[in-house]
């Protein structure tokens, strides 16, 4: 490290005429080494209880509901060592990684605490995986179970025979995650049998792709990446544990082999050009993240900064213009993926909870390879608000899907207008089950003579420095509160060491890093560093502020990073958010939920920008110890578009759907009346509210009048209502359009979704408009028909005047068929 003390700052102030008052340390780019979870010893209020639930609930309940994971890889061994099996194969064929997951949780639990019971239960499904893995190596249940065993899986995803569909197959994805399990298992308790089934199909994986395997691909490499990256960071880990370069120059194999060969889907799976060539996020969202995590994990292991353009590049693709404020990632429901720049919805966005564990991971990385504190920034914020949603509080009920905006009845979550108990692919419990036991180990990390405060929250540790141990005590009620305290005790009295404190983006001008969202309330707050009651006076660099001296035992250091009330506004081209405010307080998003609020959350409007409220904290119920603020609003009559004043209350956005499913909730607030009430019914012109006989649970009826009019019947670019589902197929559909007034029709025009794909043009159609109470026929005018044509909208008058409140349109698919509509105009 050097030291510039005052010169830089001195040169300036002669030009400048100021005295110099802050000294400036430079920060030294280098890579930076976590410290392991387990040494770090958590003691604070937010993650410790977290933790215990994770022991007493989310593990357990995860390794009962993976059970059937656990049967197919028995049966799997029951069969390699000839003995009949009664079963087939159940479940999707990724499920084994899922199972692999949960056990990699539950080997960092047993890090943390002994627990033979759980210990026991590891060893005896550990014996079973064994069991599972061919002579060569090979572990797939789908492949190693005879044809008729299997269900109908090789005709999907998993592909004919072993490695033939690798772009769907998942046998790597599966492989990867069991390598993450083995080797938290083998650290957590030393036991190698996992560990060696790992290198063995690694070893294997090897062989087969990269040096050729007689039984394999006529012996020919396979050199094809796989479709669902995971082993590339998992190869990482595994040359990590073991020592073995083998696997690091596999991990940097496969991502160097990425987008050079074809490959089916190509930009879901990154997979469209190589990755060096790469400048933005595309494609499934949790997959890119996996890859970039390897591409970062690859630069910190081999110093290959050719991969650097494309992580610049891609990261700030992600922050500049594809990240929603709560670390979100992944918009577009239909490829669970990166949808085109600023489009960022709040009702109708997927925001997997996986692409926030992801987002976590690769900024993480980022970090540990650069030490530059704004990748903190950006992983903090997923993981306070996006991934820890993804969990209830209780452990046991999960969202797969993340909306910031629900109206208590779209089935938003895979079917659920709430958390769900599990999913039938449960890769985000799973990863819950996972990522939380990790977090210490991501409080501090540090380099020779350095240490660096990546998140906050109660521990105590102790620094492996160059110079000599460093004991670390930290108190701090973050995220609620953001006074950090930290007690030092060097090894010796007089080791001179930086300790370079974290002062988090959202300290300053904006919430997050990135492009998208800045405060607008003006509000501005002072951080100060003290030690032993006397103020730190160095400059912030690259997001830390440094604390360098020769430490003594007893050293107290007192950061105090203020935490107002803040009102963020998103980027103009952010169509959902245009006019809106979102409130954050810390690290924390904050958003309405029906129990504190007695109107509908979305029709809250916040005219008045920086009013700091009232802070409080839950002090009962299962909200309890979690903070609440509170502001003077106003709230919208959506039938009247008239406002009165009301009280708004809001919660952190992590804790929302704890009290209760099908609740309203909203995080972007109204800036006045005309955007709510827009916002509210998304529809154009009079209509209030537009409701289907039946509506396929990814599409929304209200998005046939929200004014986005379809290039072709085809168009899969906007928001559309179906009836699709197997059980609707042939049945006639309705739907009813009420407008907020009564108003003359004189022509109503449809446009329908045709995707020959299940959804066809109806056989025929009919309409009818409500004159009081009392439905009645809309006839039309007499050279009018109700058309049935593609790509087109098909108008049709009225035979005489109509004025009305609803309009009633009843649709006759065609046999076997569901029907859809892409927009209405009605005039
Ligand atoms: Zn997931």
């Amino acid at each position: 490290m050097r030291f510039f003390n005052c010169l830089p700052a001195l040169a300036f102030a002669a030009i400048a005429g100021v005295s110099c008052q802050n000294t400036i340390i430079e920060r030294e780019h280098e890579p930076l080494t976590p410290m392991s979870f387990e040494k770090v010893t958590l003691e604070d209020d937010f993650w410790l209880p977290r933790l215990k639930i994770q022991k007493e609930t989310l593990v357990p309940f995860s390794l009962d509901k993976t059970a059937y994971a656990v049967e197919n890889l028995r049966r799997t061994g029951q069969y390699l060592r000839g003995e009949k099996i009664e079963k087939g194969f159940e479940g999707p064929y990724y499920v084994a990684s899922d199972l692999f997951k949960v056990m990699e949780g539950a080997a960092y639990l047993l890090i943390l605490e002994k627990d033979a019971e759980l210990e026991a239960q590891m060893d005896e499904i550990i014996d079973i995986i064994a069991s599972a893995q061919d002579k060569d190596g090979y572990l797939y249940e789908v492949h190693i179970l005879p044809e008729q065993k299997h269900n109908n899986h090789r005709k999907g995803g998993s592909g004919p025979t072993r490695y033939s569909f690798v772009d769907h197959s998942h046998e790597l994805y599966n492989m990867g995650h069991m390598y993450e399990g083995a080797i938290a298992y083998y650290k957590a308790t030393g036991k190698r049998k996992w560990l060696d089934v790992a290198e063995k199909n690694a070893q294997h994986i090897n062989k087969v792709f990269f040096e050729g395997d007689p039984n394999y691909n006529g012996g020919k490499p396979v050199m094809h990446a796989p479709g669902h990256q995971e082993i590339e960071l998992a190869l990482v880990k595994m040359y990590h544990a073991t020592g073995n370069e083998l696997y690091a120059e596999m991990a940097k194999k496969f991502i160097d082999i990425r987008g050079k060969d074809r490959q089916q889907s190509r930009y879901y799976s990154q997979a469209h050009i190589p990755v060096r060539e790469q400048r933005e996020a595309v494609g499934h969202s949790v997959r890119a993240t996996y890859l970039y995590s390897g591409m970062a994990d690859v630069v910190s292991m081999t110093g290959d900064t050719t991969l650097m353009p494309a992580l610049n590049s891609i990261w700030h693709d992600i922050v500049d213009r594809k990240m929603h404020i709560n670390g979100g990632l992944g918009a577009v429901p239909g490829i669970e993926g990166f949808g085109p720049a600023y489009d960022l919805p709040n009702r109708d966005t997927y925001d997997e909870t996986c692409a926030a564990v992801g987002n976590v991971f690769f900024n993480y990385r980022m970090f540990l390879m650069s030490g530059e504190a704004k990748y903190v920034d950006v992983a903090e914020v997923a993981l306070y608000n996006n991934v820890l949603a993804g969990v209830n509080l209780e452990g046991n009920k999960f969202f797969y899907v993340n909306v910031l905006e629900a109206d208590g009845k779209k089935p938003f979550n895979h079917g659920t207008a709430g958390r769900a108990p599990w999913f039938g692919t449960a890769c985000c419990p799973s990863n819950m089950a996972r990522l939380i036991p990790q977090i210490s180990g991501m409080t501090y990390s540090y380099s020779e003579d350095d240490i660096y405060t990546a998140f906050y929250a109660g521990n105590s540790t102790v620094v492996p420095l160059a110079a000599g141990d460093v004991k670390l005590k930290q108190t701090t009620d973050y995220p609620f509160d953001g006074k950090i305290t930290i007690e030092v005790e060097p090894a010796a009295a007089g080791q001179e060491f930086t300790l370079w404190l974290r002062i988090p983006t959202w300290c300053g001008e904006q919430f997050v890093p990135g492009e998208l969202y800045s405060y607008a309330d003006g509000n501005t707050s002072k951080v100060v560093a003290k030690v032993n009651g006397k103020r730190v006076r160095t400059e912030v660099v690259d997001g830390y502020m440094p604390v360098q001296r020769a430490w003594a035992a007893g050293d107290k250091v007192e950061l105090t990073l203020p935490m107002p009330v803040r009102y963020s506004v998103a980027d103009e081209r952010v169509e959902a958010d245009i006019n809106k405010v979102c409130i954050t307080r810390g690290p924390l998003v904050y958003c309405a939920e029906q129990p504190d609020n007695e109107f509908v959350a979305s029709t809250y409007i916040l005219d008045k920008i920086g009013e700091q409220g009232k802070v409080a904290t839950f002090n009962e119920g299962i909200m309890s110890g979690i903070n609440n603020i509170t502001l003077k609003s106003q709230t919208v009559d959506i039938a009247e578009g008239t406002t009165s004043p009301a009280t708004l209350k809001l919660i952190p956005y992590y804790a929302w759907n704890n009290r209760g499913d099908n609740m309203n909730m909203n995080v972007w607030f109204s800036r006045d009346a005309e955007t709510a009430m827009k916002s509210i019914t998304r529809a154009v012109g009079n209509v209030l509210d537009v409701q289907a006989s039946y509506t396929y649970p990814n599409d929304d009826p209200i998005a046939v009048a929200d004014g986005k009019h379809p290039k072709s019947s085809n168009d899969h670019t906007i928001p559309r209502w179906t009836s699709w589902a197997t059980s609707q197929l042939g049945k006639t559909q309705t739907l009813e359009v009420t407008f907020r007034k009564e108003q003359p029709v004189e022509s109503v025009s449809i446009y329908w979704f045709d995707d020959h794909d299940g959804v066809y043009l109806p056989a025929e159609w009919s309409m009818e408009y409500k004159d009081g109470d009392e439905w009645k026929t809309f006839q039309p005018y007499i050279t009018d028909r109700f058309g049935v044509e593609p790509d087109q909208f098909n108008m049709v008058h009225p035979q005489g005047e109509v004025v009305t409140k609803a309009l009633r349109i009843t649709m006759v698919p065609q046999p076997n068929k569901a029907v859809g509509v892409l927009e209405m105009v009605i005039e």
